[in-house]
Formats: C-alpha cells, structure tokens, sequence
C-alpha cells in the first residue's frame, strides 16, 4: 500500500491506528507441507524463497519470541563476500548478489548500504595473508584490493597511523562492495514477503518437541499445540545443538555469547566498516550516529543473551589502541547474541541424517551477511531434498569426512564478521 506525505503525517499523530500490519496473525493450522522453526532473518528468508522461487506456500514459521528478537535484532549488521575457501567463495557472493536486489526483490528497504570494508593489517606477515586472500578472491571473480597505509589515510582520517603505534597500521584489504543493512528491516521485509504468499508467521510459539512416526519426524509439539508437517526445517541459530538434540541429534556445535556495543550519537565521522581483526575490534557508523562496535566471543559456553565487562574492557582496549579518540566516546547500549560455533566455522545447511528434518545452523559470529543465500539454500535444500551446488559443501558429513571449510576466523582476519 502506498500513502501520499499528507496520510504518513497523519498517521503519526493517531497512533498509526489504521496502519495494516504487514504480516498477518494466524491461527496454527494442524497441518503444513513445511515448517520452519525460528523467526530470524534466516527462517524468515527460507520461508519466503519456498514460496517464490519453488511454489511451496503451506508453510508455517514458528517463533518462540518475536520476529528478530534473536541474533537478527542483535547483530552488527556488516556484510561482505571476501571469503576464499571454495564452497564459502561462491555461495557468500551469491549471497551479496541477492543483497544487492534485496530492496527491490522485496519492495522494502532494508537499507543496504555499499560503504566498503577495511580489513586492516600490522605487519608483514598479516599483509603477506591479506595479499594472498585478495589475489585469490580477484581469480575467483569477486573484488578486493590491497591498500598501503597512506591510502587508508587519505580515505579514512582518524586512525592512529604513527609508526609507534601500539599496532601500526601497514595497510587493509578493501572490499568496496561490502556495507551494511537494517537488521529489522530485513527480518520485516522477508516476513512481509513470505505472507503475502501465504505463509503463516506465528510468533510466541514455541517448539518444545519434535513428533516422529517410525523414526520420521512428522511435526512439532508446541506451547501452541502440535502441529504436523512433511518437512520441518531448523533455522535457530544460537539454540541450533539444544533444538538439535531434541530430535536425538548431538552436532558439532558449541554456544557461546558475543557482544557488541553502540556509542551515543556523533555527527558523521567516517562512512564506511573498519576491522582491527588482529586485536578482535571493529567498528562502523550507524545512520542515526551511534558508533557500532565488536569483538571477539566470550570465551565459556553460555545460552545467555548478556553483556558483560570482562568483553567491555577487552574490546575498547583494542579500539582505543587504534582509534585513541575513542577513549572520549560514551558508550549508550550493550548487550549480548548467542552463537553456534562449528568446529571449522562454516555453517551447515543440509537434511539431517533423520527423515523429515532440515537442519540450517552454525552461523558463528558471522550469519547476518548469509541471510538471503542462507535462505535461498535451504528452501532448495528442503524442496528439492538435495542441497544445491552452492551449500553441497555445508554438509554434517563433511566432519566425519575431515573436509573441514576453515577460514581461519571466517574472514580475512579473524573475527572480521
Ligand atoms: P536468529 O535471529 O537468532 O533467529 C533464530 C530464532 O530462532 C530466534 O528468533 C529464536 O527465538 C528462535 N528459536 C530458538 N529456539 C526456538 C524454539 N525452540 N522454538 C521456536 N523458535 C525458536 N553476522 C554478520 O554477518 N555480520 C555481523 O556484523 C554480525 N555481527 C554480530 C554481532 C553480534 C553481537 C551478534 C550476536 C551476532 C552477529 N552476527 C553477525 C551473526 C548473525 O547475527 C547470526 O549469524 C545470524 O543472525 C543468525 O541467523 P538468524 O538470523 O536466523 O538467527
């Protein structure tokens, strides 16, 4: 629906009381050809390309809180495609293909921004590694350049580029096509999508157990009732060992938290993502101003959605060694995601060795850029009953096989999301 400048105004001032929700409120049905469990970015995106791109519309997603509330709402947002492992190479940059459309695809805007990453690096060492990830990703197509340190500067003033720096900054790698996107948008534009292909989206429920008939898993027991499906998907992301287990699944997956850190407002500073990946800090500029920042994940397993110091102290250390402006900045919100750690750091998206259940998890620190591929995967996957050549390599086999895909950190340096 489109509304004159008049009507947005007017909206605004009664409580947006005639505003149409953009997705329905429906009653469980008893019965679905898929469901999917978890309304994050990635339930919400399978959900919808089941419906597009493969007919597939008597779909239910069930979520136990509310669309986002997981890591969706809770990340920092950066996307990028320079990972060099192949199986990682192709399916991440078609991952950024699809970000590139996303807006238009959906009629939303998920306000993708193609400000550029820098991945910076501090000796030769780490620049002999960035040059050899750059070279490698330009063979396979996708873009990247190597920088000197007085290029950096010129694009992006502020940083502490003095030879007696505690971490003198050499260079980075930059990838021009990388950027940001409004995580709620994303998780709203694909849920807007979905429904109006008829998807139910049903949130507050939650799946408690899985229903099997002689070893196939037939549908979900939730605080909503059971509900029956051919096929049932999981795209839970930080619950996906604990879900798994439910169904007799032990995964190769670990919990644990990761943080991140928003600053009061500051008028523009710098328009693009820079990752300290050596020290484990990175940082943007979000549109309303907040500086947004991270590091790396807290060292112990843990389910909870927290914040902590420990992290606080570790990740302003590195922050202010290489931006010692920042040691004036007030910090306004932080707060804490769950992660589910594989052993190589790449995801999984396959069938599950039981019949009937699709398992789409071990997202890392690093899921929120995967979103629409991760999405457009699964529902192939779960369709089709075979994964396309684009996930072939995020099977569960491949760690009984030794075919592990390990990035070293998933990313030009580690912790680089
Ligand atoms: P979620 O949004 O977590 O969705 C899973 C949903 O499943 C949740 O809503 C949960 O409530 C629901 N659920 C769980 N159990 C059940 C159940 N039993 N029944 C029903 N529902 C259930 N990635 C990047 O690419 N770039 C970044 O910059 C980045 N930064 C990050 C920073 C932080 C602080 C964090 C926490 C994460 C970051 N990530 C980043 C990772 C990214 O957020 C995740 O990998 C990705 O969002 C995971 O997929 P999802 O969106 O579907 O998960």
């Amino acid at each position: 629906m489109r509304y004159s400048a008049f009507e947005i105004f007017k909206q605004g001032l009664t409580g947006h009381r005639n505003w149409p929700a953009l997705w329905r409120d429906p009653v469980p049905k008893e019965r679905y050809d898929v469901i999917i469990i978890g309304g994050g970015g990635h339930g919400l995106a399978t959900a919808y390309y089941l419906a597009k791109e493969h007919g597939i519309t008597n779909v239910a997603v069930l979520e136990k809180g509310w669309l986002g509330g997981g890591n969706t709402g809770r990340n920092t947002t950066i996307v990028r495609s320079n990972y060099m492992i192949e199986g990682n190479t192709e399916f991440y940059e078609h991952s950024l293909k699809l970000w590139e459309g996303l807006s238009q695809d959906l009629n939303y805007n998920v306000m993708f921004s193609q400000r550029g990453q820098y991945n910076t690096f501090h000796n030769p060492g780490q620049r002999d590694v960035a040059r050899r990830r750059a070279n490698t990703l330009r063979l396979n197509g996708i873009e990247a350049e190597l920088i000197d340190a007085k290029q950096m500067a010129a694009e992006v003033p502020g940083l502490d580029y003095s030879a007696n720096a505690r971490f003198p900054i050499l260079g980075a790698m930059y990838q021009k096509r990388a950027g940001t996107a409004r995580h709620d948008a994303v998780a709203w534009g694909y849920a807007r999508g979905a429904d109006s292909f008829g998807v139910d989206i049903i949130q507050n429920c939650e799946v408690g157990e899985f229903i099997r008939d002689q070893g196939r898993i037939t549908g979900v027991r939730t605080n909503r009732g059971d509900i029956r499906a051919d096929k049932v998907g999981m795209a839970v992301a930080g619950h996906t060992s604990h879900v798994a287990a439910k169904a007799g699944l032990t995964l190769p997956i670990e919990t644990h938290v990761l943080q991140a850190f928003v600053s009061e407002p500051l008028k523009p500073i710098f328009d693009t993502v820079i990752s300290f990946g050596a020290a484990h800090f990175y940082i943007s500029q979000s549109d309303k101003g907040g500086l947004v920042m991270g590091g790396d994940i807290d060292g112990y397993n843990s389910y909870a959605q927290r914040g902590g110091m420990p992290t606080m102290e570790h990740v302003f250390a590195a922050g202010v060694s290489f931006m010692p402006y920042l040691s004036r900045l007030k910090i306004l919100r932080q707060w804490g995601g769950v992660m589910d750690m594989t052993m190589d750091g790449s995801p999984i998206i396959c069938k599950s060795p039981i019949d009937g259940l699709y398992i789409n998890g071990g997202w890392c620190y690093g899921g929120f850029k995967a979103t629409p591929a991760s999405g457009w995967c699964f529902a192939h996957t779960i369709a089709r009953d075979e994964p396309h050549e684009f996930n072939a390599k995020f099977g569960l086999d491949r760690f009984s096989r030794g075919f592990a895909l390990d990035e070293r950190g998933a990313g030009p340096t580690p912790h680089a999301h």
